[in-house]
């Protein structure tokens, strides 16, 4: 059973600051669609559309038939493992730093054998000893899934069938997640309704800190007395339409912040006829665009500098996007056009981070259940079911999350045809 993590004690200033290194993380373009599904928590294999065999390694023709009619499908993993190897030696300088580490091989049972990564829970296989008759002992099952490592790229973990209570604080698995357990985590505005959520299901996950934003330290808002009087939140005064206020806030505990969430935003619903001017269009782009130009600037080289700093090093950014950043809804026009940009800012930020091995996490949720949409009709995304989700995503180490029935939908149907949703769309939904 995996030992909980205990919290890490004050760095010793004095010893060496392990190096930051990335696992080997090329990948052949067939390969990178395992690292796609893993990026959405999925774990899934090709499956010939011809013979139905199951593939792995990924490959660009069926092994059994040729066929190149190949599809990506979900897998549920369980399967034998049949050996393991704990390398106790590695020329790879990033395994290097973390030896032990222990390897298992795992016949799934849909067909094909796999090397996986193997969680501290899974029982050793019984001894093979040449010439001996095979040791009477039961087989090990497993789980197996996809997880992505902290070079981005998906490898596979051997889980044990059943979850317990501390499995998340496998060393291993800390390695690829970014578990806001013991973490230092900056939550950018916490007067809405979502970062109130957020912060409680972060402090409810075992963060040491959370400092949460507030543009107006002057307003009493409600809710905020309630996140307040829980011990790990700090109020900081943060105002992302004012590049002085980010560049103060990063110069006070940008150094010590392992997990930055950006949830603030603003939201209009406006298209282009029904407002004169460009005032609230403006305030949109301020805040969901520069806003986290100006976060990221800020704060990103220091989370980046901190990225291999113990236990607990600096892990990951989550944006809070929307699912309207893929494709315009007109009712909220330009607030869509202002998230849009802020996606493409996110990929940006994503191909930066990558080296440093620090996760960029992005939400695309549908029309959550506040204020600027109570003229929409449900499903909503309710803030707690929301901020649920952004946790979970920090624990499995996913990279891109479609919380709520509207954006799973909506994420099918631009996939399926961007066109059609597109139209679609223009004639209300
Ligand atoms: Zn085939």
């Amino acid at each position: 059973m995996t030992m909980p993590l205990m919290k890490p004690r004050k760095k010793n200033p004095v010893l060496r600051t392990r190096q930051m290194n990335l696992p080997p993380f090329a990948r052949g373009r067939t390969a990178l669609g395992m690292t796609a599904a893993a990026a959405e928590g999925r774990f899934e294999l090709q499956v010939c559309q011809r013979c139905s065999a199951v593939q792995y390694p990924p490959r660009d023709a069926c092994h059994r038939c040729l066929s190149p009619q190949l599809k990506w499908t979900p897998h549920g993993g369980s399967g034998e493992l049949i050996s393991e190897t704990v390398i106790h030696h590695s020329n790879d300088p990033f395994y290097r730093e973390r030896l032990p580490w222990r390897l298992g091989l795992v016949r799934l049972d849909a067909g094909p054998t796999v090397i996986v990564h193997l969680h501290g829970d899974v029982a050793s296989p019984a001894p093979f000893i040449a010439g001996a008759a095979p040791a009477p002992s039961p087989s090990v099952r497993v789980r197996v899934g996809a997880r992505l490592d902290r070079a981005g790229a998906a490898v596979l973990i051997g889980f044990p069938p059943e979850e317990n209570e501390h499995m998340a604080d496998d060393k291993m698995l800390r390695e690829m997640t970014s578990d806001p357990k013991f973490r230092k985590i900056l939550v950018t505005d916490g007067k809405t309704e979502v970062g109130q959520a957020l912060v409680k299901a972060l402090v409810k996950a075992g963060a040491e800190i959370v400092w949460v934003g507030h543009a107006e330290p002057w307003k009493k808002l409600p809710g905020l007395d309630d996140i307040t009087a829980l011990k790990p939140v700090t109020l900081v005064p943060l105002d992302l339409t004012n590049g002085r206020s980010v560049s103060e806030l990063a110069g006070e505990i940008g150094g010590k912040v392992d997990i930055v969430v950006n949830n603030a935003e603003v939201h209009r619903a406006f298209g282009i006829a029904s407002r004169r001017g460009t005032d609230a269009a403006k305030a949109e782009m301020d805040i969901n665009y520069f806003g986290l130009l100006r976060l990221a600037q800020e704060f990103g080289p220091a989370l980046k500098a901190r990225s291999a700093d113990g236990a607990t090093h600096a892990a990951a950014w989550v944006n809070l996007l929307s699912v309207y950043a893929l494709s315009n809804y007109p009712p909220h026009g330009t607030f869509s056009a202002s998230k849009a940009a802020a996606y493409s800012l996110a990929q940006c930020l994503r191909a930066e981070m990558r080296p440093s091995g620090i996760r960029v996490v992005n939400i695309f949720p549908g029309p959550i259940d506040d204020e600027w949409n109570q003229n929409l009709p449900p499903p909503k995304v309710a803030p707690g079911a929301l901020a649920s989700a952004i946790v979970r995503a920090l624990k499995e180490g996913i990279e891109d999350v479609y919380p709520g029935d509207v954006a799973q939908e909506w994420v099918e149907r631009w996939r399926e045809n961007p066109k059609v949703l597109e139209r679609e769309l223009a004639a209300g939904g």
